[in-house]
């Protein structure tokens, strides 16, 4: 007897993650969350570290972009699994 697995697709609409938490269901844990927003240094932060570095400002101001919330990418995570279900990205 061969058993057929079926794989359960789950369709689900893109879900655009912005700076507010998100209502969505976890990947993960499939339960109904809303995700916790946890601010990190992403590409922006610093590129434009880069550029004050280049311009001469390097005496402490090319870490500004890593204080301003502004600047940082966002990572949405499961509050129920702790799973990264989402970043929203300023590049
Ligand atoms: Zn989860």
């Amino acid at each position: 007897m061969a058993q057929i697995h079926q794989a359960t697709v789950f369709v689900q609409q893109p879900i655009h993650f912005r700076e507010d938490p998100v209502s969505m269901t976890c990947p993960v844990c499939q339960n109904q969350i809303v995700t916790s927003t946890t601010y990190t240094a992403g590409t922006l932060a610093w590129v434009i570290c880069g550029i004050l570095i280049l311009i001469g400002l390097w005496l402490g101001c090319c870490l500004i972009p890593f204080c301003l919330n502004g600047c940082k990418d966002v990572a949405h995570t499961c509050p129920n699994c702790q799973a990264q279900v989402g970043k929203y990205s300023r590049m």
